[in-house]
């Protein structure tokens, strides 16, 4: 029967939470985990669905066989070049030893395929021979990686700020595969912000829910707070005040965590002290900033792989760059920040934005 082979990886070494983390890959993907692995039917959905679920550290396709029938299966093999056979042997009592079945299955190679060659260091192919317990065993030529990480849930639900730049869909990739399980928070200021520029954000949430599940995207009205610091404040605290009412507003929804994707001194706002304005204002909520200190480089690499940099680099405005302050202030001190928001009634405007949150089931786009 041809077959998938999935294998999890970290899992293993967490004893005490194995079980919670199995039962999470059960859900996550639908399928049992037996003996230490995913093991089903060929399904090329399937396929592409397990080298996007974290917690998989490796996939491979290949053959179910009884015990008796691995030769035969053998017997079958067809290719040109180097080759090498590597067996695995975990039910111990199978009746050879690994290097003697190594022999055995390489000599039957090299016997039907007459440009084969074995070559131990660097062979074009690897045949695998994955010996299991309960007369299971499986045939295979490749192991593709998977993307590793924890099964999404088990390190509880993060409030992911995005934003449609670079770097916020990476940051919210970045939970997931931590474990977090993924809702998205974005602020827009219609009708400064267009509806493409929300369908942008829309989109990119929807790439991130290839690797997370089920996720929602919240989007709160923004425009009303941003007029209010315009009207009231002094220029240069623009966007320190934002930032500040974006995770006042974060707070509200109640997440274990809450997830930016801040880059320290990537722009002017991002320095140390603008960073600590804002995370000051959070209360006791634990805010993770997984790209505080990337390389822009090593953010776009990681964003081309997942598949959002194209999206992220669409030329739509987004809130924060609306209202942007000519100068704006690079060490905020927060009693001159304090003084300017009591120009406003924050807390109220905070709630307001709040209460008129729209909600959006997220699309994983490829399902
Ligand atoms: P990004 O590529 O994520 O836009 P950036 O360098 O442009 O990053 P900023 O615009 O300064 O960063 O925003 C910093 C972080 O604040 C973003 O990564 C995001 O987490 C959050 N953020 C910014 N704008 C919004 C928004 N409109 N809605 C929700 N979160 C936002
Ligand atoms: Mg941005």
């Amino acid at each position: 029967m041809k077959v998938i082979i999935a294998r999890y990886g970290e899992i293993h070494l967490r004893k005490g939470n194995r079980g919670i983390f199995i039962k999470q890959l059960e859900k996550n993907t639908g399928l049992k985990v037996a003996d230490e692995r995913i093991v089903c039917e060929y399904d090329e959905k399937i396929f592409n669905k397990l080298q996007r679920t974290f917690g998989i550290t490796s996939v491979s396709i290949g053959e179910q066989v009884k015990h008796l029938e691995i030769l035969d299966e053998i017997e079958k093999m067809r290719f040109d070049g180097t080759f090498k056979v590597s067996v695995n042997r975990a039910d111990r009592t199978f009746e050879y030893r690994s290097p003697e079945l190594n022999a055995i299955c390489g000599d039957i190679i090299l016997k039907n395929n007459k440009n084969a060659k074995v070559d131990l260091v660097n062979p074009k192919t690897t045949i695998y021979i994955d010996i299991r317990p309960n007369d299971r065993a499986f045939i295979f030529k490749h192991r593709r990686r998977g993307p590793g990480g924890l099964p999404v849930g088990v390190s509880g639900r993060g409030l992911s700020l995005i934003s449609g730049g670079i770097d916020s869909p990476v940051s919210s990739y970045l939970g997931a595969k931590r474990g977090l399980s993924i809702d998205f928070l974005h602020f827009a200021s219609p009708p400064y912000t267009s509806e493409q520029a929300l369908n942008k954000v829309k989109k990119l949430c929807g790439i991130v829910a290839n690797y997370s599940m089920n996720c929602k995207l919240f989007v709160v009205p923004f425009t009303k707070i941003q007029e209010e610091i315009r009207k009231h404040c002094k220029e240069e605290y623009t966007i320190t005040i934002m930032r500040r009412f974006m995770l006042v507003i974060a707070e509200k929804f109640k997440y274990d965590c809450i997830i930016t994707g801040e880059n320290l001194a990537q722009v002017a706002s991002q320095t140390v002290e603008g960073i600590a304005s804002n995370n000051c204002v959070a209360g006791n909520s634990l805010v993770l900033r997984p790209l505080i200190f990337a390389d822009k480089e090593e953010i776009i690499e990681k964003a081309k792989q997942i598949g959002t940099y194209e999206t992220s680099i669409l030329p739509y405005e987004d809130c924060c760059t609306v209202f942007v302050p000519r100068h704006p202030i690079i060490k905020p001190d927060i009693k001159k920040v304090e003084e300017e928001e009591k120009k406003l009634d924050f807390n109220k405007l905070a709630e307001e934005a709040y209460n008129e949150v729209c909600i959006h089931k997220v699309v994983s786009l490829e399902e």
